[in-house]
């Protein structure tokens, strides 16, 4: 079991009253899912690659949602593990807890996590490419029908994840809005630190104060902006963490 942890981690958590939690691919992993982005993920093979731009799915729709709904097969078959269950319990004990992700599998809502900020979108979710206003959740697997269609206009859907070289989503603003309103622990899960968003997040609440925490199976593009780097597997840190936390009892929390 990991630990015992920095005196200073723990007595961050346990003074804090607004936590942002920021999670990537390695939370999933975990779980079993392929990474998307990065090393060895599902975007940097052959067929993947070719939908993983706006272009490449336009080109081929039907080809793309094949491959999405393949997807959407292995990933359904995932259940979350003991670190999204740790975050799920860590918001009901703060008064104010928001969770980033880069992920685009639910993992995070199927653990019971309420606020969840899914700035790649997520996988289940579709959009319309007529009007984007057009979203919905579509939880069907197999898909019976590719293309699937949008329930308000008949038009085309795509998956309502973020491709490269998209922008965020709308999602984002509202952890930009979290952020500036004052963070006591920025806690920063299985991420790579490769994409630009989440260091910037994760720069601008620790210019601004927040105390940042780093669990990862090994040194990040982040790394060098944490105060602390646990570096092991999130579904065995963070519960022992957050055990040695309650054990001294929270002083700001509800928990
Ligand atoms: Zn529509």
């Amino acid at each position: 079991m990991p630990g015992p942890f920095l005196t200073a981690t723990v007595e961050a958590l346990r003074g804090a009253t607004r936590v942002l939690a920021l999670t990537g691919a390695g939370i999933s992993a975990e779980s079993g899912i392929p990474t998307f982005r990065g090393e060895g993920g599902a975007w940097e093979d052959g067929e993947g690659l070719a939908y993983a731009t706006v272009a490449g799915l336009m080109r081929d729709l039907e080809g793309a949602w094949r491959w999405f709904d393949a997807m959407r097969r292995v990933v359904g078959q995932a259940r979350p593990n003991p670190a999204h269950a740790t975050l799920a319990a860590m918001e009901a004990a703060y008064p104010d807890f928001a969770l980033v992700t880069q992920n685009v599998d639910g993992l995070h809502a199927a653990a019971g996590s309420r606020k969840v900020i899914e700035i790649h979108g997520n996988l289940y979710r579709m959009r319309c490419l007529w009007d984007p206003e057009h979203r919905w959740e579509d939880r069907t697997c197999p898909l019976r029908r590719l293309p699937p269609a949008c329930p308000v206009c008949g038009g085309s859907a795509r998956p309502d994840v973020v491709l490269f070289g998209e922008g965020y989503g709308p999602e984002v603003e509202e952890a930009v809005v979290f952020a500036e309103q004052g963070v006591d622990v920025a806690l920063v899960v299985g991420t790579s630190g490769a994409v630009g968003g989440p260091r910037c997040l994760v720069e601008a609440v620790r210019e601004a104060g927040a105390y940042v925490v780093e669990v990862n199976v090994a040194p990040s593009g982040l790394s060098d902006v944490a105060d602390d780097l646990i570096v092991g597997k999130a579904g065995e840190v963070l519960p022992a963490l957050w055990d040695q936390v309650q054990e001294g009892g929270m002083k700001n929390g509800e928990g």
